[in-house]
């Protein structure tokens, strides 16, 4: 059997070397019209930041330990333009411009994304403006960045790989600003999830412009639109990280079918719509199982699965095909940030009734070194209690606590499986009660109807309509920073105050972490008040969400002073 491959990295070099593993006697040729076969793209960001310091790091594996490890044939600057179906050959073209063609029994297209460069921006092709896909590009921003002496840097887009480029330009010491499109960074994670991130941002000196549309490039800066002003700010270099468009041109012009948005439609086993050519990775629909609908997903892990599954196909082996649900992680200076399965805004914008919890506690024992607090969000389905997905921010492992939920996900657990998860546990690597057990605890309370609650989204308008908020943290506390507005009745004095509280209006309570305030809930409600709500993530979740828009918009806070510890 003789089979090619279009494209060398996540999904082209895997499902070939998977092939190996299950053939000894295939010909395998891989094709890669770049300089390079199988690099690290998600290191890319970090040799700009000199966390990899030599480019050739990047590099994973050359063509010659393809050829002598696994018996692969690696071509690279050679491009393949065009599939002739009927006559089962590719045409390749090489870097010097010659043109031959290459028979196949089977074709695996992996040719993944191309970043979008939108041509409606004036100046668009200048040489200070860049894009990151592959070891040439970051090799060539490093280049520059030294040749002219960079000191101010655009990045347009907030994704995952706009923030990470933001990131490591900003330590390689030039000062950074990043302009996107819509009022939040990283659209994965839900608006409340997101203002951590963007304090994060702006603590660390980087400066976002959000809702901001780029007009032009111009010899010394970017020109954007934010709420109707005309911006512009500096720049020595501009780096475009507004998305990626699936490479998909090769397999339309051979006739095999993509969907309206351009991406390859494949089956159960990666086939596309001719039965000996398979395509797997960033430029493939596949389906989520989450959503129930066919979406796609840029991300290598997924990628290294899809073409395992192909590679497995094509040698006559069967695997499930479950679909993707989507989880991924980021770095943001000192905050690390997850998120799985559907955020609440997805779940939403597809008709799934749903509720959250939402936990802002320790994420590790509190006397341990460097404790801190973790924001964490869990999504759940209503009335089931299904768990549809997870957020967390914060300084500890984020991470370790997404991965739970996927796991869980993957395995259609509810809140009742995640409560009765048994974590490891030790002081120094988190609590007892694992932030995840917590938030299952917390979902099971509104699941079944004990906790009413209002989310920090809500708080402004409570506090600008005069709402009746008790604010149970002790005095000091209180006097540190609170509510405008808010009634202090702390709760080591609540039960010999509980008359205070009115019965014949809404009555709202908050703590710092809304561990307290549900206590003090619990209290009102076993002595026969039925109007108490609580504030999910308190003070501390309320702080975290009001801050960016406040600085950024010059906006009146509804606190009297921010505590973020
Ligand atoms: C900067 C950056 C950071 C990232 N960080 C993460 C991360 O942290 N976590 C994560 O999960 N994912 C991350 N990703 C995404 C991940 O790298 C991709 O989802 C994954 O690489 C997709 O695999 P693929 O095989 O589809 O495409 P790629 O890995 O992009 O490989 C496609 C290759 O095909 C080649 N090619 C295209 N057309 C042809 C042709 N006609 N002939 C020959 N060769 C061709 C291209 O040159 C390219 O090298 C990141 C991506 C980038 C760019």
């Amino acid at each position: 059997m003789k089979i090619l491959v279009v494209g060398g990295v996540a999904g082209g070099a895997s499902a070939a070397a998977r092939i190996r593993r299950l053939d000894e006697e295939a010909r395998i040729i891989i094709f890669e019209r770049g300089e390079h076969v199988s690099y690290s793209n998600c290191a890319l960001p970090y040799y700009l930041g000199g966390v990899v310091p030599k480019r050739e790091s990047l590099v994973l594996m050359t063509p010659e330990a393809f050829k002598s490890r696994h018996d692969i044939e690696v071509r690279t600057q050679s491009e393949v333009i065009s599939i002739d179906r009927a006559a089962k050959t590719v045409t390749v073209r090489t870097a010097g411009g010659e043109e031959y063609r290459e028979s196949y029994d089977k074709l695996i297209l992996a040719p993944g994304a191309d970043p979008v460069l939108p041509r409606s921006i004036k100046g668009i092709d200048r040489k200070q403006v860049f894009t990151v896909r592959n070891v040439t590009d970051v090799g060539k921003i490093r280049d520059y960045m030294d040749a002219v002496g960079a000191k101010t840097a655009v990045v347009t887009g907030g994704g995952f790989i706009g923030i990470e480029v933001a990131e490591n330009l900003s330590k390689a010491g030039l000062h950074v600003s990043i302009v996107e499109g819509l009022e939040q960074i990283m659209s994965p994670f839900d608006y409340d999830m997101v203002q951590y991130l963007h304090k994060e941002l702006l603590d660390n000196g980087v400066d976002l412009y959000l809702s901001g549309m780029v007009s032009e490039i111009t010899e010394k800066g970017v020109r954007f639109t934010q709420n109707e002003e005309e911006k512009e700010i500096p720049a020595d270099l501009v780096v475009m990280c507004v998305g990626v468009s699936p490479a998909s041109s090769l397999a339309q012009a051979a006739g095999l079918e993509t969907n309206q948005r351009r991406f390859i439609r494949v089956n159960h086993n990666y086939q596309t719509s001719d039965p000996d050519i398979y395509a797997v990775g960033d430029a493939i629909e596949s389906y989520n199982r989450l959503g129930c609908a066919y979406g796609n997903l840029a991300l290598a892990g997924p990628a290294q699965r899809q073409a395992r599954a192909a590679a497995d196909h094509i040698c006559g082996r069967t695997h499930n095909n479950r679909g993707y649900i989507g989880s991924s992680c980021l770095q943001v200076f000192g905050l690390n940030a997850a998120c799985t399965g559907l955020s609440e805004k997805a779940a939403k914008a597809r008709g799934i009734p749903c509720e959250i919890a939402y936990v802002l506690p320790s994420d590790k024992v509190s006397l341990m070194p460097g404790s801190s607090y973790l924001a964490f969000k869990l999504v759940f389905e209503l009335p089931t209690g299904r768990i549809l997905g997870a957020q967390a921010t914060g300084r500890g492992d984020a991470v370790r606590r997404v991965d739970v939920i996927a796991a869980l996900i993957s395995m259609n657990g509810d809140l009742e499986d995640l409560k009765e998860l048994e974590l490891c546990y030790a002081p120094i690597y988190g609590t007892a009660k694992d932030v995840t057990n917590l938030a299952a605890l917390v979902g099971l309370n509104v699941l079944y109807g004990d906790m009413p609650q209002v989310h920090v989204s809500e708080v402004r308008g409570l506090v600008e309509s005069g709402a009746y908020i008790i604010d149970v943290r002790e005095p000091g506390e209180y006097a540190a920073g609170h509510l405008k507005g808010a009634v202090n009745i702390p709760l080591s004095q609540f039960r010999n105050r509980i008359e205070e509280v009115p019965r014949d209006r809404p009555v709202y309570l908050h703590c710092r972490s809304s561990q307290r305030s549900y206590y003090a809930l619990c209290e009102l409600r076993g002595r026969g008040w039925r109007n108490a709500v609580n504030i999910s993530g308190s003070f501390l979740g309320i702080c975290l969400y009001e801050y960016f828009n406040d600085v950024t918009r010059g906006r009146e806070p509804i606190v009297t002073a921010y505590n973020f510890n």
